[in-house]
């Protein structure tokens, strides 16, 4: 019999793969409920992948992993997440920033149809069954927990992540190499932000970076009344995530409003407004994906009265707006957990495993998948693309190994 070890999106994916090839399995489970992350994902819609279309596109979204997933994605990657829900009558859509829900923008849709599955094919739950050690026995392991012990022949980790590194001590005993758990996938709080009454506007396209680093990220910026989210945000935290738990989360950030136009070109357009227009006033100016409310904010911000007269705007004032908008440089004082999803840095280290088969080198007939795994995505859908992946390898891989 394959137990897999934790009954989330990975876990489940391992075991139904496992008993589509003929095997018996079993999934236990520490909780009192299965699949509770896929409940809450994506707001209760589940992100469930990302439509993005080439290999590199979706190796790109794996800050941690991006190397060793290659192969893996030749074997089961988006597209065949898409195909394998749709095909089991879950209807999916791709929204036009990549990400895929089911059409009915509800997780249930994803938890009901993993669960016929497992159903159908006598994948068996123990809940309540939390595992404390694996040992070693002549037919292959036996599994312990506090009041339960249980004989296996293989065996799929997918107790996911975590950012105590206690929860993985059990594996640690067995001389499986950890890399330091830290949260990824965050927003920055910056008290002292000048935009935090602009809570909800956002800036379509700008460039996020960490001072000191060369860290820069692309891409939608929100503020929020607590200081910066969006993806640009979402995406720099994730890239980072160890730098900045490092800096315990104190550090500077630089963003471009504008990354499409240099300083000298904006700076000629803003003087040729002036030349052109002069009897116009400052606010009337229109830049592509900054806010009239925002673009207000970054006169002020710049000493610009609201008001003036573009014809009295000074070449000192000109720059400092300029300035302002390519290079506003903000103090960020912790963090806040992104609710849409977040997700853990470190894990397992990817060398102990055979990524074949997701075998543990050390350990012949263990299999890891999902989170526990020193792998972890980009928001959009990326990080349960890494969980069906590696746990479609590990279940047909125990099964027919
Ligand atoms: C709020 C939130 C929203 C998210 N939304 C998205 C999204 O929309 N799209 C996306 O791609 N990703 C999303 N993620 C990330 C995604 O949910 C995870 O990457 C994914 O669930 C990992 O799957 P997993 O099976 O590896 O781990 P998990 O889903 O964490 O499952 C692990 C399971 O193992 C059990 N377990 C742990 N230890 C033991 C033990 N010792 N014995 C027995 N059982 C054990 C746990 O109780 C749990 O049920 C979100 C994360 C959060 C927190």
């Amino acid at each position: 019999m394959i137990c897999v070890i934790g009954g989330g999106a990975a876990g489940f994916f391992a075991a139904i793969n496992a008993a589509s090839q003929g095997c018996k399995v079993t999934i236990l489970e520490k909780g009192n409920k299965v699949l509770s992350k896929v409940r809450v994902s994506g707001g209760g819609r589940c992100n469930v992948t990302n439509g993005v279309t080439t290999l590199q596109g979706l190796l790109d979204g794996y800050p941690r992993g991006h190397k060793e997933l290659r192969g893996p994605f030749t074997r089961f990657n988006n597209q065949d997440t898409m195909n394998w829900f749709e095909d089991r009558g879950v209807s999916l859509k791709i929204e036009k920033d990549g990400r895929v829900f089911p059409v009915s923008d509800d997780s249930g849709s994803i938890i009901d149809c993993l669960l016929d599955e497992a159903d159908r094919l006598g994948v068996e739950v123990k809940l309540g069954f939390a595992v404390d050690s694996i040992s070693p026995s002549s037919t292959g392991f036996i599994i312990h927990s506090k009041n339960n012990t249980l004989q296996a022949s293989k065996i799929i980790v997918t107790t996911g992540g975590g950012s105590k590194p206690e929860s993985y001590n059990w594996l640690q005993s067995m001389g499986i190499q950890i890399v330091y758990p830290v949260p990824s996938l965050f927003t920055f709080n910056i008290p002292d932000s000048p935009y935090l009454d602009l809570m909800g506007v956002s800036v379509q396209d700008a460039v996020v970076s960490i001072s000191g680093s060369k860290i820069a990220v692309q891409g939608p910026l929100l503020f929020t009344h607590w200081g910066l989210s969006g993806p640009a945000v979402l995406k720099c935290s994730s890239v980072a995530a160890r730098m900045l738990q490092e800096s315990n989360y104190s550090f500077e950030v630089q963003v471009d409003m504008l990354p499409e136009v240099s300083q000298d070109t904006l700076r000629t357009q803003l003087r040729t407004f002036s030349q052109q227009q002069p009897s116009k006033k400052i606010e009337t100016i229109r830049l592509d994906g900054i806010s009239s409310r925002l673009f207000e904010r970054l006169c002020e911000l710049s000493g610009i009265p609201i008001g003036l007269d573009l014809g009295n705007l000074s070449k000192q004032a000109t720059n400092r707006l300029v300035d302002s908008i390519k290079a506003t440089r903000m103090n960020v004082v912790g963090k806040t957990t992104f609710k849409e999803e977040f997700v853990t840095c470190g894990g397992v280290s990817l060398k102990e495993i055979d990524f074949k088969t997701m075998e543990c080198k050390k350990h012949p007939g263990i299999h890891f998948a999902g989170e526990v795994l020193d792998i972890d995505g980009v928001t959009g859908g990326f990080n349960f693309q890494a969980a069906w992946t590696t746990g479609f390898i590990a279940g047909v891989s125990a099964c027919n190994g």
